[in-house]
């Protein structure tokens, strides 16, 4: 992607800003793009959609220190690779029954089967359900991120995760050995305020820091706080910061908040498209930090392809949203809320699976009160712990089938 601007902004300044305005929009619109952008065709309009189309519909994939080209494509919104590509990469054996509709895939005494919309996919004897089903389009099968990361798996043992434009191989992680925890808010951006005026920034950073403590005690977890004070960090950074650290998981730590005083338990998110008016709510409160950062910081949320890094990991991050609400509401004797989607920015571009946790309701006054004391921190720490242990377990298990 870096390289395609690099060339953009040799030929003109001009093309080069067009090209970020329609490439988020062709992201947000996908199909849509051709029709939109030919009706007020300049040259540089033109010129852009020329670009786009090689940066859309290529991806390049690392494996066994080469690289090879597979065409992706958007379809229902999640990004999809050509299996003819892929086969050309690994080198496996497809045939495919048009009587059952089954893709059989065969490398060395291994099989796997995709029938195209169908949720269900074969690994051996293992039938896995894939939240995002296989397609069938212009005669060629494509694969989501999810089943390709489980063929590679079941296959050579690799994991495959995209990062920007390339698909990365690498030795499948078994087990999670690094944690992102992320302090909410902070510095000038306070988050919710209590009624006697306890910060969510405070709360969260006490509940993190217990939390790590806690995880590194008892798992072995390594964790990595994105704060460690009361400083003020961009919503993108800390996405970052997990990325750069290669964490298995992120956590990012919250407060809640509503104008009804009564409101009160845990919930805990994953990123989505927002899908009731209450998560909503909750996404717009969360996602108003962006007012507390420069034009400069901001500009990097509209940042291109964001959406799609969580969408490989919406089944880990779903499974692993239940485990904490579960565990926390019971720990801390709180109401369970259950678990919601929403789409916060905070989330967005986190290359592993990540949740946001809204651990009490900080506008009511009991929830205040709660939040403040130690004991009430130490034991959602006990509840964290006992979900991310949950979810330890039942992920590697997934990854060891
Ligand atoms: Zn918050």
């Amino acid at each position: 992607m870096s390289s395609v601007f690099f060339v953009a902004r040799g030929v003109c300044d001009r093309l080069c800003e067009r090209l970020k305005c329609i490439i988020s929009y062709a992201i947000k619109k996908r199909s849509e793009i051709l029709v939109a952008f030919l009706k007020h065709s300049d040259i540089i309009d033109l010129m852009a959609l020329f670009l786009i189309s090689v940066i859309l519909s290529s991806i390049t994939l690392e494996y066994n220190n080469k690289s090879y080209e597979i065409e992706s494509k958007g379809i229902d919104g999640f990004t999809y690779y050509n299996l003819k590509d892929v086969k050309k990469a690994i080198g496996f054996e497809v045939s495919e029954e048009s009587a059952s509709e089954r893709f059989i895939l065969k490398y060395k005494e291994k099989k796997a089967i995709f029938i195209p919309d169908n949720q269900w996919a074969v690994f051996d004897s293992t039938v896995v359900n894939s939240p995002i089903p296989p397609k069938l389009k212009n005669d060629k099968l494509w694969l989501p991120l999810p089943l390709l990361n489980k063929l590679f798996l079941h296959f050579l043992k690799l994991q495959v995760r995209q990062e920007g434009k390339k698909l990365v191989t690498r030795e499948a992680i078994h087990t999670i050995k690094k944690i992102v925890i992320d302090p909410g808010h902070g510095g000038k951006d306070p988050g919710a305020v209590g009624l006697k005026k306890f910060y969510e920034k405070t709360a969260a950073l006490a509940i993190s820091k217990l939390v790590a403590e806690l995880l590194e005690q008892e798992l072995g977890i390594t964790c990595i706080l994105t704060r460690d004070k009361d400083v003020f960090i961009p919503l993108r950074k800390r996405a970052l910061i997990a990325n750069r650290a290669k964490a298995d998981l992120f956590l990012s730590i919250h407060c809640n908040a509503h104008r009804s005083r009564e409101k009160h338990g845990t919930e805990v998110y994953f990123l989505s498209p927002a899908k009731t008016t209450w998560a909503r709510a909750v996404e717009a409160r969360e996602n108003a930090s962006i007012k507390w950062e420069t034009k400069e910081q901001r500009g990097e949320i509209e940042s291109i392809l964001w959406d799609l890094a969580q969408a490989q990991f919406l089944k880990e991050a779903n499974n692993l949203a239940g485990k904490l609400v579960n565990s926390i509401s019971k720990s801390v004797n709180t109401k369970n809320r259950g678990v919601k989607q929403a789409n916060f920015y905070v989330l967005r571009g986190a290359y592993m699976p990540a949740c946001l946790l809204e651990i009490e309701f900080i506008s009511n006054p009991k929830g205040e009160k709660n939040l403040r004391s130690k004991k009430f921190q130490q034991k959602v720490a006990q509840g964290v712990l006992q979900g991310v242990r949950e979810f330890k377990e039942w992920y590697e298990k997934s990854l060891n089938y």
